[in-house]
This record gives structure tokens, sequence and C-alpha cells, in this order.
């Protein structure tokens, strides 16, 4: 699967996307990442990304024309059948676990990074398939959550989890413990469940089935 991410801060995603998992699913070719600088795809000396908002306010707006030429760029790179643009904005439709996993099944996201005031309403309108937001509380722009999205998204990708990391497709998020069995904190005594240390598979699933928190699939 192929993700391109637009951005004016191409520099932000080095740093996480080179290590480990995502990392290895690079490495292995299971994805691949393109970042695009948007200032590459203006006209002008300045690389003008941005401007003063019709109607007046504060703050800057993102200008509708070097985003939909990264987007037509990313399009054309390879005539894909099943791609989808999403445009991050604090009043999309929350990402969740169901939508990571239909994302999956795609061969191309392309994103768009929102900055400043947030992006000409046009590109929501007839340039984005969709506007995701990653929650409820304004960032100051989509930079994580593209990274979130592509974190979220790869790990559905079969081959990028080893046989250490889970899916937690059917079962939910269970609690974990590792070695101490019992530790001191605050002079209590905090010890690990006992049906984990009993060696009764049958007893063990039935306990994490039971209190596992169930993720919306
Ligand atoms: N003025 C806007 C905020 C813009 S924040 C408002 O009040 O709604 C700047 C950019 O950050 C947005 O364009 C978007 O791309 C990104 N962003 C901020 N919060 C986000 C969230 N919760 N989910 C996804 N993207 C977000």
């Amino acid at each position: 699967m192929r993700f391109d991410i637009i951005t004016i801060f191409p520099d932000i995603f080095t740093s996480y996307f080179n290590e480990s998992i995502i990392k290895r699913a690079l490495k292995k070719g299971l994805i691949k990442i393109n970042i695009h600088n948007l200032r590459d795809y203006t006209n002008d000396k300045h690389k003008t990304v941005d401007d003063s908002p019709y109607g007046g306010g504060p703050g800057m707006v993102m200008k509708i024309e070097p985003i939909y030429k990264a987007v037509q760029f990313s399009k054309s790179k390879v005539k894909s059948q099943k791609s989808k643009v999403i445009l991050f904005s604090p009043k999309g439709k929350k990402f969740n676990q169901k939508m990571a996993k239909s994302f999956s099944k795609l061969d191309r996201l392309i994103m768009i990074c929102g900055r400043y005031e947030g992006v000409d309403e046009r590109v929501a309108q007839y340039i984005a398939d969709e506007e995701i937001s990653i929650g409820d509380y304004v960032l100051t722009g989509g930079e994580i959550p593209a990274m979130i999205v592509i974190d979220a998204v790869s790990r559905f990708i079969p081959g990028v989890l080893g046989k250490h990391e889970s899916l937690e497709e059917i079962k939910g998020s269970y609690p974990v413990y590792t070695r101490p069995e019992s530790i001191i904190i605050n002079k209590k005594k905090r010890t690990v469940p006992k049906v984990l240390l009993s060696g009764n598979h049958k007893k063990i699933a039935e306990w994490r089935k039971r209190i596992d928190k169930k993720l919306k699939m």
C-alpha cells in the first residue's frame, strides 16, 4: 500500500518512520510512504502556500492551488484502482479502528495535512473524498494525524506485524502483565492476576475475553 502525505513540514516524519515496525514494513516493501513538500507545488518565487482569509479574521488559510497540484501529481504517479484522498480537519469524521481496517484495503491513501487556520474549504468540497478528525481536540497541524493513520492502517496490512506483535482483530484489547509477579508500590503488594499464572489456557482465554475492552470494528 502506498501513502502520500502532502505537508509544509516534511521533516516532521523522518524520525517516526525510521523506527520499529513502520521502518521494517518500509524495508520489506509492504508499504511505501511518499512525502510531498507542498512548497514544491507552488509557482511563485516565494513558494506561497497560504493567504489571508476572505471576509477577514485572524490567521492564514492554506491555498487550494498547490494542494490541487500535489494531489493530481500523486494520483498521476500510479493509476490506482482503489485510492482515497483525505483531508485532516477537527470537524471531520472521527477516525477509528474500523476505518483503519477499511483503509488498509485500499492501495493508496493520499493525505492532506492542514496548518494555520485550516485549508480553503473547496479542498474539502471538491478535492478530498473524506474529512477525517483523529479526536475532539484541535492540533496545530495534520502531520501527527497522518502518522496516526499510517500507523493504525499499516498494522492491518498482512506481514507488517511480526509474530511477536498481535492484531487485536477479533479479541479486542485485554490487559497484559509481565515479570515481576509481585511488586511493592506505595507500601502495598501488587500482584499479577492469579489466573494468568495458572497455566490453564482455557481459563486464561475466558478471563481475557471477560475483561476485554472491545474495539468497535
Ligand atoms: N481553525 C481551525 C483549526 C485549524 S488547526 C479550527 O478552529 O477548526 C490546523 C490544521 O490541523 C487543520 O487544518 C487540520 O489539518 C489539523 N488538525 C487539527 N486538529 C485536528 C484533529 N483533531 N484531527 C485531524 N486534524 C487536525
